[in-house]
């Protein structure tokens, strides 16, 4: 074990009986991280975002998997304290709190569902409906942003922070260097708003929903933090750790749905295809996924590949994934949870 491999930090909190079998299960399962790691850490392909001056300055051997469970147990091993801003793993959650203030048929009368296989900064609508296809590419979050309540930029930023500190558990705060350099070089972003309200799909003054969406992806966040918010996802939108209510439980199944289809971009059909399960991914270099009812995993890499998703990152949800039948369409892991393996005593990772 190294130092930063970290055990499960309910584990002091196990009976006296079952503690050394939970304990050897938790051993066996962070030695499993540990080797996903080693393995993966000399992987030099992909390049840091560079784009957004500011993500430039990543580094590329920066590498950290959390699994956290819908139980609040939590397994971490590589830099997992590291920071980094949220990028569009934040659409996920702003998806959620725009179904909150306007409910699902409101929000896809702007905002689509469909896949586009195109990449996550396309400028394009759907022809017919004028709609952004969805919320996971730009133009579909930036109209999901916009629909944000409040009175005012204050009210409409406090708003969105609450929301991220319920899925995350403490405080956070937007790192002001990133939100300034994306406010800097986001010409794209402002003609996707342009175009958007060209067809009415977004309201004006338009600076003050492209500021907002700029400050969510400016969110700073560390690979624990990500798998708390995905493994409140997996947890009927309940924090595993605090216990609170993220979000209204009856959006989950919306926000699952569009991150199964739409969440790794023009990769998405193919991750679908092999992994299986709703992820998310960031130019940051961050991956979240979820096992609905069981856990999630969130992985921290910054090397990125030509569709904008960390390389590290997909290489360790695939191997995950498989290693434990997680494809939502695969029966071979029967009735046996991820949950029950990781607790049996003579589970072998
Ligand atoms: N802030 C980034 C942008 O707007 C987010 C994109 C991403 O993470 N894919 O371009």
């Amino acid at each position: 074990m190294t130092s930063q491999d970290v055990y499960p930090t309910d584990m002091q909190s196990s009976q006296p009986d079952s503690a050394p079998a939970a304990e050897a299960a938790a051993s066996a399962f962070v030695a499993y991280l540990r080797h996903l790691h080693q393995t993966y850490l000399p992987l030099r392909e992909g390049r840091v975002a560079n784009y957004i001056p500011e993500l430039a300055k990543m580094n590329s051997d920066w590498f950290s998997i959390c699994v956290a469970t819908v139980d609040g147990q939590v397994y971490e091993v590589g830099d997992s304290s590291q920071t980094f801003t949220l990028q569009s793993i934040s659409k996920v959650f702003v998806h959620g709190l725009a179904l909150e203030d306007h409910g699902r048929d409101y929000l896809l009368t702007r905002v689509g569902v469909e896949p586009t296989g195109e990449a996550f900064n396309a400028i394009i609508l759907d022809e017919r409906s004028k709609r952004p296809y969805n919320p996971m590419v730009n133009a579909g979050a930036i109209a999901t942003t916009s629909l944000i309540k409040g009175s005012g930029p204050t009210e409409r930023l406090n708003r969105m922070l609450s929301m991220f500190r319920r899925y995350i558990g403490h405080d956070i705060f937007v790192d002001m260097p990133t939100f300034l350099s994306e406010r800097v070089t986001g010409h794209r972003n402002r003609g996707m708003a342009h175009l958007m309200l060209n067809f009415g799909m977004i309201d004006p003054p338009l600076d003050e929903a492209l500021d907002l969406y700029f400050q969510q992806c400016s969110v700073l966040v560390n690979c624990r933090d990500l798998a708390i918010m995905a493994a409140t996802l997996a947890n009927h939108g309940i924090n595993p750790l605090t216990g609170e209510q993220a979000v209204n439980p009856c959006y989950i199944r919306d926000m699952l749905s569009v991150m199964y289809t739409c969440g790794m971009y023009n990769f998405a059909g193919e991750w679908a295809y092999t992994v299986g399960i709703p992820a998310k991914s960031g130019v940051c270099g961050g991956i979240i996924a979820v096992v609905p009812h069981q856990f999630a995993i969130a992985v921290f890499s910054p090397p990125l590949d030509e569709r904008g998703n960390s390389v590290r990152g997909v290489k360790v949800c695939e191997e995950i994934s498989q290693h434990y039948d997680l494809h939502l369409f695969d029966s071979s892991m029967g009735c046996q949870t991820f949950l029950q393996r990781l607790t049996q005593p003579g589970e072998r990772f």
